[in-house]
């Protein structure tokens, strides 16, 4: 698969979007949060100016009704009510002379106003804000004036904004506590919909997978994925159908030149058989005429092998039947016994349990025959060649283990190519064709193939097939 060697990440798009997605819509939380926050802050802080102003007008009444002292005592009742910590009265007389005061333990420090008098005729009610040592929170003082014909003063009211403080603590705690929540949903929420946005192209990846795996029919779906993605598959889709036409179009004419070889040569065959027999014929010309054979049957084995490859290809299921693989393989083991003797090579077959799997014999024989075939021939003399089958629930194994040389990692990926041969087997009769044979048998039984070194050198060949559906 895929690796990147560009040291960026995280390394899916999927992730970098949802990650992405999480980001903005944090910020876009937070912005918001701190736009109500400042909201809620003003908003409270207008209500106590609200309320004191409107204090104001309340103990102006008061005065009028009840005179001073009456208005002093209700002052005094408040207080108590309250707490002298909390609330805090000052009164002074029309020139801004201080003349009495409610408890000032808790507001001493309160910073003098300079033009009093003249800022409240011109502007009334004066609001401030207030920073003392012995409050907790911040405070917030009004002054104004109160008067009847009895005369003229100025009221000072000051109250803490612990309320409020409270308030905009209860709502930083809520913050604190959605933030982790929201990033969790938005979190789920961009991984979701990454995902979903992304699985169009998650699904051509896995067409384009299963294609170069030899699955040339498979298409991708156009169902409802966004106009891109529809546009993608759309393209990606006639783009193999495209290549399928090119692909068959070869095929056809490469099994066409190969049938057309064949008569041909049977008759060159033919022509140097008669050579061979004939006794009028120079000795040296009948070891032409014997050399013409051996190329005709070579030329002919390759050419029968292309038009079976074209044949697997074009898939088997016509042609499949439920049959004995176990059989199969020991008959076959059977037969090549006699090829791995020669070879001075032990050949091992461990199948004993019969297996059922659908196939078609003709090809399944080739596959095995083939797997076996290359064993004895890349092993050499004193060797071990094995062959076992293991079953599963739904498939069965087939092992075929060689203790030869192996073979090249950099010849693996390539050895099931047409026509491709290792370097080190050059020197061995072949086509280069029998391994892209039998992973076409496999293809059109559903199965797969592999190779891999083990670990004392040799090769090993792993077939996988279905079971046979009951
Ligand atoms: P060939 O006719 O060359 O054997 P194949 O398609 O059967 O063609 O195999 C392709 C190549 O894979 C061979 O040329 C050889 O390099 C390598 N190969 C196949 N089987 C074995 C094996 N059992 N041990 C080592 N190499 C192998």
């Amino acid at each position: 698969m895929f690796s990147n060697t560009k040291t960026s990440w995280p390394a899916t798009l999927a992730t970098r979007l949802t990650l992405w997605y999480t980001l903005l819509s944090t910020l876009s939380f937070v912005l918001v949060f701190v736009l109500a926050y400042a909201l809620v802050a003003t908003l409270l802080l207008r209500q106590v100016d609200d309320d004191l102003v409107e204090d104001i007008e309340e103990f102006n009444d008061s005065f009028i009704g009840f005179g001073l002292e009456g208005m002093w005592s209700q002052l005094q009742q408040e207080v108590t009510a309250d707490g002298d910590q909390n609330l805090f009265f000052q009164l002074f007389d029309g020139q801004g002379v201080p003349l009495r005061r409610t408890s000032d333990s808790s507001w001493q420090g309160m910073p003098p106003v300079t033009d009093l008098v003249s800022r409240l005729q011109e502007d009334g009610p004066l609001l401030q804000a207030l920073d003392l040592e012995q409050q907790e929170f911040q405070a917030r003082t009004v002054y104004g004036f109160i008067n009847s014909e009895s005369g003229v003063y100025i009221l000072q009211i000051a109250e803490t904004l612990e309320e409020r403080a409270e308030v905009l603590e209860l709502v930083r705690g809520i913050f604190l506590v959605s933030l982790p929540l929201f990033m969790l949903a938005s979190f789920t929420g961009g991984r979701f919909m990454a995902r979903r946005s992304l699985s169009g192209v998650e699904e051509v990846t896995a067409t384009a997978i299963d294609i170069s795996n030899g699955a040339i029919n498979r298409r991708v779906s156009e169902s409802d994925r966004g106009e891109e993605i529809e546009r993608l598959a759309a393209t990606f889709n006639s783009m193999l159908d495209k290549i399928q036409v090119l692909i068959k179009g070869m095929r056809e004419m490469t099994d066409n030149i190969a049938h057309d070889l064949k008569s041909p040569l049977a008759s060159i065959r033919g022509i140097a058989e008669t050579s061979l027999a004939s006794r009028q014929v120079d000795p040296s010309i009948q070891q032409l005429a014997g050399s013409i054979i051996e190329e005709c049957d070579r030329l002919l084995h390759l050419i029968n092998t292309m038009l079976d490859l074209s044949e697997a290809e074009a898939g088997l299921s016509p042609q499949m039947e439920q049959l004995n693989l176990s059989a199969l393989i020991r008959d076959a083991c059977e037969l090549y016994q006699v090829l791995a003797n020669d070879s001075g090579i032990a050949l091992q077959c461990r199948c004993d349990e019969d297996v059922f799997i659908d196939g078609n014999k003709q090809f399944l024989q080739r596959l095995i025959g083939n797997l076996l075939d290359n064993a004895i021939k890349y092993t050499p003399v004193g060797g071990e060649v094995s062959i076992e089958q293991m079953m599963s629930d739904e498939e069965v194994t087939i092992n075929v283990q060689d203790s030869g040389a192996g073979i090249r990692e950099e010849d693996i990926p390539r050895i099931f190519e047409r026509f491709y041969r290792g370097d080190q087997s050059r020197s061995k009769p072949g086509t280069g064709l029998g391994l892209s044979l039998a992973r076409a048998i496999v293809s059109a039984h559903l199965g797969s193939i592999s190779v891999n070194n083990t670990l004392d050198g040799g090769s090993l060949f792993t077939v996988r097939l279905p079971l046979h559906a009951e």
